[in-house]
């Protein structure tokens, strides 16, 4: 008989581990230092792979931790710049296009652990030291402290912690609420911004060319995370349709109305 489960048994509702999960974070973690950040090429990338492959293998992938990712998280550390961290809402793929062009920006994404981890699944079990290439439980249908969210969680935290100066979010003013406290922004890293090194968060609230314009810097949820901000004594600013990251809107709509008149 199987010694736990057959092979084939989806044990969570989530999508398993992403096939050649550990060749990815080598890869990722080599690029990243010995081309997009080479003043980051000292690195160990073979023991952060390894690292990373400890902080969930052999454990229960409803029980992870904030600990398990600790050392990880130490291996990888890395200094962004005051006045330079971006964080974003429902606005994941324009603000990458907008750090990517101004390079001295950083998302999470743009930093070490945030570039490997990206768009990835991984979960273990305690029952074996194998990765799970079957299935991962996901927050909704399974439990919340998974092996990604944790990570995610944790990583966000962290990288909330170390801003200093300026920082900007970008986000969606063409959903209901541009600002949703449930988001990982909401939840997590406005809560863990330092009032002493952070003095202003800028918004810029963004609406999609052609979409509906539901929110905006005057709308209830705006407002919300300003008093947030404010009672946390961080400056806040917020600005509609931040100039620089509209123009990147604008190329694949050059003749929409608002990109040709008053922008
Ligand atoms: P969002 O609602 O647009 O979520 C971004 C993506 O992350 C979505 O695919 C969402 O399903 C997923 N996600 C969010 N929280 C998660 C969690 N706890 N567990 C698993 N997946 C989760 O925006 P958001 O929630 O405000 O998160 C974006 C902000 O948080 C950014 O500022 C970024 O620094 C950080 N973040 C990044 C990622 C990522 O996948 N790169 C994930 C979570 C958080």
């Amino acid at each position: 008989m199987w010694p736990r489960s057959p092979p084939n048994h989806k044990e969570w509702q989530g999508s398993g581990t992403t096939a050649h999960f550990g060749d990815i974070v080598l890869g990722r973690c080599y690029t990243y230092t010995q081309i997009v950040r080479p003043e980051l090429r000292d690195k160990d990338c073979q023991k952060i792979q390894e690292v990373f492959l400890k902080s969930f293998l052999s454990k229960d992938p409803c029980d992870a931790t904030e600990q398990d990712y600790q050392p990880l998280i130490e291996l990888a550390n890395q200094t962004v710049p005051c006045n330079k961290t971006v964080f974003w809402s429902k606005t994941k793929e324009l603000a990458h296009q907008y750090t990517r062009v101004q390079q001295a920006l950083f998302t999470l994404e743009n930093t070490l652990l945030g570039y490997i981890a990206d768009d990835l699944s991984w979960c273990g079990d305690s029952g074996s030291s194998e990765i799970n290439y079957q299935s991962c439980p996901t927050r909704r249908d399974n439990c919340s402290s998974n092996p990604v969210s944790v990570f995610w969680n944790t990583v966000s935290k962290r990288f909330a912690e170390d801003a200093c100066g300026v920082v900007h979010v970008v986000l969606n003013g063409s959903l209901n609420e541009a600002f949703d406290r449930r988001s990982t922004f909401g939840r997590v890293e406005i809560h863990n911004l330092h009032p002493k090194k952070v003095h202003t968060l800028q918004a810029w609230v963004m609406h999609d060319i052609g979409g509906v314009r539901s929110d905006s810097c005057s709308s209830s949820s705006i407002r919300d995370l300003k008093s947030i901000i404010s009672e946390r004594n961080i400056t806040f600013t917020c600005q509609n349709n931040y100039r620089p990251v509209r123009f990147l809107q604008c190329v694949k709509n050059p003749e929409h109305p608002s990109c040709t008149s008053g922008i």
